[in-house]
């Protein structure tokens, strides 16, 4: 999509739009500098990542009078809050993800460039990537989060963490390999660590994995492998604290705990993981769990790249932010979603999709504000309320003050993901799975994709 009215500016990568190099990088010296740009032309807003929030700024652009540069190191925009589904082979990953070109092929004040930014110039307002240096007008900073495993040596090692597909299929992969482990030991012990499934962390996404693959091995591996016996199976739910879905009010939390109950979960709360080494799960208090499979839930912070901008960092290494987003002392960057650090009634808003998606149209409107010389407005959160599903007909939901649990939340749930799914295929294909797997009690991605661990 190169046009021929400037564009962004890149300089270094191998297909730069206007490159205006300094002739001491054309003899091959310092990466090249772009040159300023010429009089009249449109500034380059350059957005880093393409999750939620950094696709809804560059949509929320598409009529300033910008240039709009898209930078992520996926050529895919990925929906998170599915990848759970990914992992217990009820969705083929490319049901949650779609190619960022198809997203914003019609944008034309918009091109993207697949490539992993590595550090930030804010005095030359560039952003440093693998294939050279970008220089930017504005910038937003929407780079999302990463696993935090707490500094847990031995956990990052052999635990999974759910963040990505790779990861995702990891995971699928390895409980699916566990089950034909199983069917091939004869020691009794050995096969009960290889059935045993460890998920750490009581949040949405530990309680809706555990739900998952609870139903995923009762409703669906059991017809798979009649010869192992399911009693030899537990799926487990470790909380460091003493309640699940933190933040949601106590009847829905119970409701989540007892649903778990129901569903053969064992959560077990006041239960602190202190180490793993892939085959026992090492509690705090001295016990012992063998497990073969420890899925990581537990936490998220900021990607790392946060810490090699030069910007300050906060808690969880998030990026602290005005008000109107932008970073103290820099007023053309932007920091929006999980990357951003900011607090609202003394809490820090949480590492949310809604988060992200109301920060990005606030940062995207600042910048129309700043070109037009008018005002920013500071960013006010509005919360649209909290899910979480725990398998067929069950899910807790609290919307606008009102909690509500079982068949009518899990509708809501459905409908919820469903319209906020990316791309009309997606929305048809994750529908019609749904459906197939609720009528047949089926999980159709139940492939062992790798041979190596
Ligand atoms: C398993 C899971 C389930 C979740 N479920 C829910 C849920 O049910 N509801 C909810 O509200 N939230 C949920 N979340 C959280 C939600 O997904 C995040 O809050 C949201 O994605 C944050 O949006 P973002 O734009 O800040 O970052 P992201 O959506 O994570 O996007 C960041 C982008 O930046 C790119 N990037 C990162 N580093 C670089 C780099 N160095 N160079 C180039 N590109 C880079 C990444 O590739 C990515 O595309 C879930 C998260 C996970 C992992």
């Amino acid at each position: 999509m190169l046009r021929d009215r400037g564009g962004p500016r890149v300089s270094g990568g191998s297909a730069p739009t206007t490159t205006a190099t300094r002739p001491d990088a054309a003899r091959g010296g310092a990466p090249a500098l772009p040159a300023p740009p010429p009089p009249g032309a449109r500034p380059t807003v350059v957005i880093v990542g393409a999750g939620f929030g950094g696709l809804r700024a560059a949509r929320r652009l598409r009529h300033a009078p910008v240039d709009v540069l898209l930078v992520d190191r996926h050529n895919y925009h990925l929906f998170q809050p599915l990848l759970y589904q990914v992992a217990t082979a009820g969705l083929e990953p490319e049901q949650i993800a779609r190619p960022v070109r198809a997203i914003l092929r019609r944008q034309r004040n918009l091109e993207f460039r697949m490539t992993e930014v590595t550090g930030l110039e804010p005095a030359e307002k560039r952003v440093l990537t693998t294939d050279g240096a970008i220089a930017y007008d504005y910038l937003i900073l929407a780079v999302g989060g990463e696993t935090n495993f707490f500094g847990l040596e031995g956990v990052p090692r052999h635990a999974y963490g759910l963040k990505d597909i790779p990861e995702a299929i990891r995971i699928r992969n390895h409980v699916l390999r566990a089950f034909e482990r199983a069917m091939l030991e004869r020691d009794p012990e050995r096969r009960r660590a290889e059935l045993t499934f460890v998920v750490v962390g009581g949040g949405p996404t530990g309680v809706e994995m555990a739900g998952a693959l609870s139903e995923l091995i009762r409703l669906v591996l059991v017809k798979d492998y009649p010869r192992l016996n399911v009693k030899d199976v537990r799926v487990l739910l470790l909380e460091a604290t003493d309640r699940l879905l933190g933040p949601m009010p106590a009847r829905l939390r119970e409701a989540a705990a007892e649903t778990l109950w129901r569903k053969h979960v064992e959560v077990r709360f006041g239960a602190t993981v202190s180490d793993y080494d892939g085959a026992r799960v090492l509690l705090k208090s001295g016990e012992v769990i063998p497990a073969c499979s420890l899925i990581w839930a537990a936490g998220v912070k900021a990607v790392s790249l946060t810490a090699r901008l030069g910007l300050p960092t906060a808690r969880q290494g998030r990026v602290p932010v005005t008000p109107t987003l932008d970073v103290a002392g820099h007023p053309d960057i932007y920091v929006i979603g999980d990357a951003a650090y900011l607090e609202a009634g003394g809490d820090a808003l949480p590492m949310m999709a809604p988060v992200a998606l109301q920060m990005a149209e606030t940062a995207a409107t600042n910048i129309a504000h700043r070109l037009a010389g008018t005002p920013p407005t500071p960013f006010a959160y509005r919360d649209p309320g909290s899910l979480a599903t725990i398998g067929r007909n069950a899910a807790v939901a609290y919307i606008r003050g009102i909690a509500f649990t079982g068949f009518p939340a899990w509708v809501v749930w459905l409908v919820v993901h469903i319209i906020q799914l990316i791309g009309f295929r997606n929305k048809v294909f994750v529908l019609l799975n749904w459906g197939w797997d609720y009528f047949f009690y089926e999980r159709a991605a139940r492939l062992i994709t790798t041979m190596e661990e």
